[in-house]
């Protein structure tokens, strides 16, 4: 879906003019785009509805821009279509919290309750992982493992056969340990899914969960909304977590779990180890949806924060494969002031950030020469690092990684993404 929005908002960029003809395709290209993703059609109709009420409100005021107001509604809109208008369930401490997992099998449930009990371990809580999944060979066991890794108490059986059993007997056993927080996971077995359905609600009706998490594998695509509301029908799933982030879904399908939930997305999985966890964060998500987290947004990010004489010649610098180390951080600095750093993050914005600050302040000790070379990586001879290293009071390795980063970002600046700050030049910025 995010490639068929990104698509649609890059026909209208590329587009001299933006007249209604423009707009009105691109508005149903999006749509289709939700539709073909499951998002039920009535939030769509009330998505298109308000974006062109944004956009002829500010028409006349801004005759100058009005693609970037349609642009900024659509971003508005998907964020919008990402707020179930519930507030996100906040466990209280000093009493038994019990959160219960549901999915189907392999959707990433008994990764994600140890990724979530570690979550409040590390900010004081005291989690206890419950195994409910009698179904699956090795469920027990992977669920063990788990929890080891995390250092967090479990509870299973690999003799009992009875998931209701072994629910209760869990989180009985570990309110009176006093544990605050107790994580059920359950079993997704495929194909009976009566079945399946039964035992959740046999489950949550003796664990009695304060909320049930429904997990969501990003890959699923189209299959999102009747999966979410399957289990929302026989159980009160409370929240979402999108699974699999890592992949090269783009997690469209939230838009749909959500809408058959009415529930906040509350994580996401962005890879199979245990810190591999993100609070959820609707901005950086439709980010990533659109596109715009990776490269394709920048340059209007560029037009956007950057006087034009200097976007210019920055451009210029990126076009001629000219890049250089202090224009990379002229880069950075736009993107963090708009958006949060892109150019560099794999991980979170927050680690992005960290990143940047380390570059910078090795940027700080290095010369002129250097810093306005057009290839770095061939002129820095190990006395330079040692003594970029020195002067920054970093370790050797983190200039090598800076200099890595460098290298990968000039690699993956496709020309054709240019082109747009080229036209700006000429005036094709309206
Ligand atoms: P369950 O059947 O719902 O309990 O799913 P599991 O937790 O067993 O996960 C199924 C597979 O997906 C396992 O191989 C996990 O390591 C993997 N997995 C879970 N979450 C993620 C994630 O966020 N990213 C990636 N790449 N793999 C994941
Ligand atoms: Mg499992």
């Amino acid at each position: 879906m995010g490639d068929r929005i990104k698509g649609a908002l890059q026909q209208m960029r590329n587009a001299t003019v933006v007249d209604e003809r423009v707009f009105t395709e691109c508005l149903n290209e999006i749509s289709r785009a939700l539709m073909a993703a499951d998002v039920q059609i009535r939030m769509i109709g009330t998505m298109q509805a308000n974006i062109r009420k944004i956009v002829n409100l500010k028409e006349r005021a801004a005759g100058h821009n009005k693609r970037k107001i349609i642009q900024q509604a659509v971003f508005d809109e998907l964020c919008c279509m990402l707020d179930p208008g519930k507030p996100v369930f906040v466990p209280r401490k000093g009493q038994p919290t019990v959160v219960m997992f549901v999915g189907l099998q392999g959707s990433g449930k008994t990764t994600t309750c140890a990724k979530y009990a570690s979550y409040y371990q590390r900010k004081g809580w005291k989690p206890a992982l419950v195994c409910a999944d009698t179904f699956r060979a090795g469920a027990f066991d992977q669920l063990k493992q788990n929890a080891e890794k995390v250092r967090v108490p479990f509870y299973g059986s690999y003799t009992e056969t009875d998931p209701v059993k072994v629910a209760e007997e869990g989180v009985e056993r570990f309110k009176k340990e006093r544990c605050d927080m107790i994580v059920v996971d359950t079993s997704g077995r495929h194909k009976q899914e009566a079945a399946l359905f039964e035992e959740m609600r046999q489950v949550a009706e003796v664990t009695n969960p304060d909320l049930v998490v429904f997990v969501m594998d990003s890959s699923i695509g189209q299959a999102a909304f009747d999966q979410a509301q399957a289990f929302k029908q026989s159980v009160a799933v409370g929240a979402v977590v999108v699974t699999k982030m890592d992949g090269h879904a783009k997690g469209g399908g939230a838009l749909s779990a959500v809408a058959a939930t009415k529930s906040p997305v509350i994580f996401l999985g962005t890879g199979e180890h245990m810190d591999e966890f993100e609070a959820f964060e609707a901005k950086g998500f439709v980010s990533r949806l659109l596109g715009v987290g990776d490269l394709s947004g920048l340059m209007d990010r560029i037009q956007e924060a950057v006087p034009l004489d200097q976007q210019f010649e920055t451009g210029k610098k990126l076009q001629e494969g000219n890049l250089t180390l202090r224009s990379w951080c002229e880069l950075n600095q736009i993107s963090i002031q708009t958006m949060g750093p892109v150019l560099m993050s794999k991980g979170g914005e927050k680690e992005g950030q960290a990143k940047f600050k380390r570059y910078m302040t090795m940027m700080d000790s290095m010369t002129a020469e250097e810093l306005d070379s057009t290839n770095p990586c061939k002129l820095m001879k190990d006395s330079r690092i040692n003594r970029i290293a020195r002067g920054s009071g970093r370790h050797l390795h983190d200039v090598h990684e800076m200099l890595e980063a460098f290298r990968k970002f000039k690699e993956m600046v496709p020309a054709k993404m240019l082109k747009g700050l080229k036209n700006s030049k000429s005036g094709g910025m309206n």
